[in-house]
């Protein structure tokens, strides 16, 4: 039978509960246990597919086309394990279930209520996957702050499976902050005080604290926190800033956190972690040989987190390339060819970021122009491919009004429309081509020497798509489709064979980049920036060197 983890939060959000459930997890998984994450999510939308990047970051796809929270990708990465619907519930699906039940009329007359009701679904989908067999340990992280009201159902859930299930079957991890007051040069334990009470006045008592801090706790602080939080001392885990999200689980496993839950679950069959590609992964990512610098071409880039797995796949990608990627943002809404030069002369490297909608879009166009014939390495997300296809037909095929329906539905020369099986939807949540799909890559392209395969499956998010009526017109004039999905003749590649690296994929290849499995594109495109950088440093020195004679 499968053992339960749950991860509440106290005092703030934003304290990282998904990169100490995933590192608890991967401390787990190294020590031979088979582990998966879920996210149980209070809000009402059934899932983060209909919200704004800004308002939640990143909606993550997973293999089965499930629009989730991002922190199943941090999940992700650092388990190389698949996630799937199972893994992300917010409170809108759990009130449709039970809503759906009710309209069918399986409530038999009796009023439908909060408590049996809703808990009762929230405790079934909690048990779900540790009721398929597959995993010795399930990690549920409960998303919001202890204290919110809209978590309380959920709270109340944990509560009620701690008293169903056997004691060494259920446990609870709380994530609290330990401040450090600058002024009076001291730790501050008193919100975790807080923050506790409050989580045990809902009749739930955490069994471990992971204190986030920006200085060591030492012994005092800890036997303090445990005195007033009545967790034993050992239990008190300090989880100090760390430099990379990535060294977080060697932080854990230094503090022993995968011990104490072990123990308290009482597992005895477990072995010594491994952690040795891991460790060569982090090595390399601290210790880079070089730099390059590449542009994300963004609309979003206000927020981090809008997008997020595309800045992880360029630190996988970084370390496997010894490295440093810094990432510079550029906003595509003030990109224009009057300044296109001047805002992107000294990157080594062109990302157009994925997107929806009409704002920024011609100064994308733009930066795939200046990428295209200056010889920039350039690499087209989904959207970003778009732009290339737009960009290219403008610039390249002689149609200067050449558009996507999405941007124009009246434009004469529509090279980017709709999918045929999108026109029939009006519903918005969950309804574009979603998930895993596969891709036929032409041998000899560059994307068949990134991948080096020709069969490749990767994941989707969109309703339009390249317009094969154009296909031959591009193909003569050398941009190429170098990857089509075996079934419908998608495209799903495109390509500038005289460019040094010229590639626009319309899946998403950021979704399956973890540590242990770097997305192939990013490992390309970085050393392709690499190449350029390199390139150009020595005609930069030759020409100084020229001057100088
Ligand atoms: N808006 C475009 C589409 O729906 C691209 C989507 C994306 O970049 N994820 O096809």
């Amino acid at each position: 039978m499968a053992k339960y983890i749950f991860v509440t939060g106290g005092v703030t959000s934003s304290l990282g509960k998904g990169i100490i459930a995933a590192s608890l997890a991967k401390l787990l998984q190294a020590r031979g246990l088979s582990v998966t994450i879920q996210k149980l999510d209070p809000y009402i939308n059934v899932d983060p597919g209909t919200l704004n990047p800004y308002e939640h970051g990143e909606c993550f796809v997973t293999e089965d086309g499930a629009e989730t929270d991002l922190d199943l990708g941090h999940y992700e990465r650092f388990l190389n394990t698949y996630t799937s619907q199972a893994n992300n519930v917010t409170t809108g699906r759990i009130y449709q279930t039970v809503i759906n039940k009710e309209r069918n009329g399986d409530f038999l007359g009796k009023t439908v209520q909060v408590v049996p009701h809703i808990t009762d679904e929230i405790k079934r989908r909690m048990l779900l996957l540790g009721k398929t067999g597959k995993f010795d340990i399930v990690i549920t992280e409960i998303g919001g702050t202890v204290g919110d009201i809209e978590s309380l159902p959920f709270i109340e859930a944990v509560r009620q499976l701690q008293w169903e299930l056997p004691e060494e079957s259920v446990m609870v991890i709380h994530l609290t902050l330990v401040p450090y007051l600058k002024a009076a040069k001291e730790l501050k334990t008193k919100p975790t005080q807080h923050s506790v009470k409050m989580l045990s006045e809902t009749g739930v008592h955490p069994d471990v604290l992971v204190c986030r801090t920006e200085e060591p706790l030492g012994n005092d602080i800890k036997r303090k926190i445990a005195l007033f939080c009545n967790v034993k001392q050992e239990a008190v885990i300090e989880a100090m800033d760390a430099s990379t999200i990535y060294e977080v689980p060697l932080l854990m496993l230094r503090e022993k956190l995968d011990l104490i839950c072990l123990k308290k679950l009482k597992i005895t069959q477990y072995g010594e972690p491994n952690l040795d590609k891991w460790k060569v992964y982090l090595d390399k990512l601290k210790y880079p040989k070089s730099k390059v610098t590449i542009g994300l071409i963004g609309k979003y880039i206000e927020l981090q987190d809008a997008y997020k797995s595309i800045l992880e796949s360029f630190i996988h990608a970084g370390s496997v390339n010894e490295v440093k990627v810094q990432i510079v943002n550029v906003h595509s809404e003030f990109i224009t060819s009057e300044n296109v030069s001047e805002k992107l002369d000294g990157l080594d490297g062109l990302l157009v970021a994925p997107g929806f909608g009409v704002r920024g879009i011609e100064g994308k166009i733009v930066a795939v122009q200046y990428a295209r014939e200056s010889g920039m390495p350039f690499f087209g997300i989904c959207l970003g491919m778009q732009m290339a296809v737009i960009e290219f037909a403008r610039n390249v095929l002689g149609m200067p009004k050449a558009h996507s329906t999405e941007m124009d539905a009246h434009t004469p020369d529509p090279v980017i429309n709709m999918m045929e099986e999108q026109k029939k939807i009006k519903m918005m949540g969950g309804t574009m081509r979603l998930g895993a799909y596969p891709c036929e890559i032409t041998e000899g392209s560059l994307a068949h020497a990134i991948y080096g395969e020709t069969n490749i499956s990767e994941r989707h998010r969109h309703r339009y798509e390249f317009n094969s009526s154009y296909l031959d017109q591009f193909e003569a004039n050398g941009m190429k489709a170098t990857g089509v999905n075996p079934e419908t003749g998608l495209v799903e590649i495109i390509e500038l064979p005289g460019h040094p690296f010229f590639i626009g994929v319309q899946y998403h290849p950021e979704l399956k980049s973890t540590v242990e499995k770097p997305a192939p594109l990013f490992v390309g495109f970085v050393g392709a920036a690499k190449e350029f950088n390199e390139k150009s440093h020595s005609i930069k020195a030759g020409a100084l060197r020229d001057a100088l004679i």
